[in-house]
């Protein structure tokens, strides 16, 4: 059985970026953990803010919109409450991300891509699962559990991808689970406005699905996709 971890710098991301990945992976079986290192509550709730929510509040009101996000796609979540805008990355955040991925044990990884120059906290995020994953495959690191093996690491797909030097190298077909991503996107009524944008996203990734998959897949005209950045080289035997 596989093993996804989903490292969110906040309560929404996992959900616009991922929920098709995730909800492929629980469709299939595996076992899909999100982890949300805040709540975004500061940088990504403006909606709450206005309305007069105080910062518990706000809190409160995006865990439990992630949590029936991660619901919808059958996977588990965590937070970390480690506080946003900023997102400040240390050691002691670190090993607690470590503790996941040896409680955990991935077998793939998804986080945020390396550059974003519109949110800090988004790389941040990237930085630290990153270096918790080559801390928790340390035979030596003090952590419980068995030292990690190598799960491969892939970028999801940030908001402005242009300036965040964002060139997918994998386009993942979600139509089979879009229904569900989009039943993820509308537990999140905090950021409405994100919801038909990425649908279209959605949309016109899933027409590069297509493109590259070539004629012969005889994939419909309403293939949806997602588009990932794989970080390390891919291993195999056979080129194909
Ligand atoms: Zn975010």
């Amino acid at each position: 059985m596989g093993s996804l971890l989903v490292v969110s710098a906040h309560a929404g991301d996992f959900v616009w970026r991922a929920a098709g990945a995730i909800a492929l992976a629980t469709a299939r079986g595996d076992r899909a953990t999100v982890l949300c290192l805040t709540y975004g509550e500061r940088g990504e709730s403006a909606k709450a803010w206005r309305e007069g929510n105080s910062l518990e509040q706000i809190k409160q009101i995006r865990r439990e919109e992630a949590t029936n996000a991660a619901k919808a796609l059958g996977a588990e979540i965590e937070f970390l409450d480690a506080g946003d805008y900023p997102l400040v990355e240390s050691p002691e955040l670190v090993d607690r991300i470590v503790r996941v991925y040896r409680e955990v044990v991935p077998t793939v990884v998804l986080t945020h891509p390396l550059v974003d120059p519109y949110n800090g906290d988004h790389p941040a995020a990237a930085r630290m699962a990153l270096q918790a994953r080559v801390l928790a495959q340390a035979v030596g690191y003090e952590a419980p559990g068995e030292p990690l093996g190598a799960p491969p690491v892939f970028f999801f797909e940030p908001h402005q991808p242009e300036q965040c030097d964002f060139k997918p190298n994998v386009l993942l077909d979600i139509t089979s689970v879009f229904d569900t991503k989009r039943a993820a996107m509308e537990c999140l009524p905090a950021q409405q406005h994100m919801w038909d944008y990425y649908t279209d996203l959605a949309k016109r990734r899933g027409v590069q699905v297509k493109r590259n998959a070539g004629p012969n897949l005889g994939l419909p005209h309403s293939t949806m996709g997602e588009a990932y950045v794989r970080l390390y080289p891919q291993v195999t035997g056979e080129l194909a």
